[in-house]
């Protein structure tokens, strides 16, 4: 078992003993893709959800100009007119039968696959370069050679980058066998993407990283349900796969109601729900989680400035609340990933400890006006429906030469985060092993998201010791989630609050009823001090800095 297998199950077992994530439902033996949380997970959860509407919402940075800019919530209903989805492109989008692939998680249309691959599949064009197939025998030195160098970089999923030598047996039994009958370019790209022939038969490789695709399915990612008695087509409504359309479809109703002016941005939390085909790693890709989204809303003359803004202030975000900097890694997206509408789209991954590469934590994506265009078209019949006076100093300037335009549809530029993956980031990167201590697992959660910030113990339930401790705790958990415990021995009273991530904890002991002083223990190094009992407050909201 490699290293970060065995660091990924020894957190997936504390986080279940000490109740962060439970499976759902688990007692009917579970359901794949859905997650719930424990008394100590949802705080954590809370904690997140909190940081970022305190620090994108009520108290966001500054703006590029150095001027502060606004930003406004909304918590909008999960199941909404089916025509959101139709205008947003969720319900057409995803009716045909699609092939998921399970390296780099892309969909391809089961009838375009060919199709796509013979012309826009960056591996397959180069491997064609050094593969000679007219000839009758195949140059396996120079395949080989494609395979350690190229093929590593644009088809890290191919079989033949990840075994070449078999799967270069395979593809040359096939070509010296028949040598009157050279393989097809289809046949090639199956050869390659073929690992084990005799277990799976020949695989149709991915486009974009060479993974063998999974089985055509008429995929439907948003989960259905109906409104009312009547259970038919024209009840038919879906779970929100994403929060973004609501703000969208509520973009006029905020500018009409508040006071905000462009540029300005809406933000929500909430459940979203997506049917996932291959939900995997731990809560990583669930069926249900929750999206913290910003759409914000600008001057398309500025939007570029505001796009990398945004990317530089999440990234920024993501540090502060203890993710390292050398773990996460922001992914500009290349021009043949980005949506027709996208001018530029950057994903901030993390290094989880189940994969080899960084995976998505957020995408920030610049949406140009398609959103508010579209929604416009389809509930106004105008894609400029959702336009705003162009008020800008600079068009103000040049009103008088009458050449900028009065009116535009503001561009959008989506920061858009899931809780749960940032759940578990915090999680493992959090998770600390030291065998030198007590107790050798512990949390390091960043205060802002401990789910526990202090406890308070006294060293033994008699003595007059439970009669100071109590107050103490009385006065900490009005202000911060504190936890009293008087029972098991100290040692074994720390260590659970090491596994819960708790960075404080104060003991009452003899000493306490001599000179009214008490023990605090920091979690991160074992260390202890001694302060008077009557500054343990104070001292948490010092240390905290919260
Ligand atoms: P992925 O490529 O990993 O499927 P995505 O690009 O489809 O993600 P977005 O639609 O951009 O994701 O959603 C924004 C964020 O929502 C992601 O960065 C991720 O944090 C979260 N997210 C998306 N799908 C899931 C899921 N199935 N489970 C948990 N979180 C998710």
């Amino acid at each position: 078992m490699s290293k970060s297998t065995e660091t990924m199950e020894k957190i997936v077992a504390l986080c279940r003993r000490r109740g962060f994530i439970f499976g759902s439902s688990e007692i009917y033996g579970g359901i794949g893709g859905f997650w719930d949380y424990g008394p100590l997970g949802v705080e954590l959860k809370r904690n997140i959800k909190d940081c970022w509407w305190n620090d994108m919402i009520h108290n966001p940075p500054p703006g590029p100009n150095g001027r502060t800019f606004q930003m406004v919530g909304v918590d909008c209903s999960i199941i909404m007119n089916p025509k959101v989805w139709e205008a947003s492109g969720h319900v057409g989008g995803f009716a045909d039968p699609m092939r998921k692939c399970d390296g780099c998680g892309h969909f391809v249309r089961e009838d375009q696959l060919w199709e796509i691959l013979a012309s826009d599949s960056k591996w397959l064009d180069s491997l064609l370069q050094v593969f000679t197939p007219v000839t009758g025998s195949i140059d396996s030195p120079r395949l080989l050679n494609w395979a350690k160098s190229k093929g590593r970089k644009l088809a890290p999923n191919l079989a033949l980058v990840r075994n070449p030598e078999v799967t270069l047996s395979w593809l040359a039994s096939r070509v010296n066998g028949q040598p009157d009958a050279p393989p097809t370019v289809q046949e090639i790209c199956q050869y390659v993407a073929t690992e084990q022939l005799h277990q799976t038969g020949l695989q149709d490789p991915c486009p974009r990283c060479g993974n063998p695709l999974g089985p055509a399915a008429p995929f439907k990612l948003m989960f259905e349900s109906h409104t009312g008695i009547e259970q038919n087509e024209g009840s038919k409504v879906y779970l929100r796969p994403e929060t973004a359309q609501g703000i969208f479809v509520n973009f006029k109703n905020v500018m009409d109601s508040t006071r905000v002016k462009i540029p300005f941005g809406i933000g929500q939390i909430g459940k979203a729900f997506r049917n996932e085909i291959t939900p995997r790693n731990y809560t990583f890709r669930s069926r249900e989680f929750e999206h913290m989204e910003i759409e914000f809303f600008c001057n398309p003359k500025e939007s570029m400035v505001w796009y990398e803004f945004w990317r530089d202030v999440r990234i920024k975000w993501y540090e502060s609340l203890g993710i390292k900097s050398d773990k996460l890694r922001p992914r500009e997206q290349g021009e043949d990933e980005l949506a027709h509408y996208s001018d530029a789209c950057t994903d901030i991954e993390y290094m989880f400890p189940f994969a080899d590469e960084p995976q998505e934590l957020e995408g920030v994506a610049h949406r140009g006006n398609f959103d508010l265009s579209a929604h416009g078209k389809a509930s106004k019949g105008k894609e400029n429906a959702f336009a705003v006076m162009d008020d800008s100093e600079q068009n103000r300037d040049r009103k008088g030469a009458g050449s900028s335009p009065a009116r535009f549809v503001p561009h959008v530029i989506e920061p858009s985060a899931g809780v749960d993956r940032f759940t578990l980031a915090a999680i493992t990167e959090a998770y600390s092993f030291d065998e030198n201590r007590a107790s050798p697992e512990f949390m390091k959660f960043h205060p802002r998201l401990a789910p526990i910030k202090a406890a308070v113990f006294p060293l033994v339930a008699k003595d007059g010791m439970p009669e100071i401790a109590e107050p103490i705790y009385q006065e900490i958990r009005k202000q911060f989630t504190c936890r009293y415990d008087a029972k098991q021995s100290i040692g074994k009273r720390y260590a659970r609050m090491d596994e819960a991530g708790t960075p404080f904890c104060f003991t009452i002991d003899s000493q306490t009823k001599e000179d009214g002083t008490v023990t605090v223990r920091n979690r991160d190094d074992a260390s202890q001090d001694r302060i008077d009992k009557s500054r343990c407050l104070q001292y948490l909201r010092d240390k905290l800095g919260l």
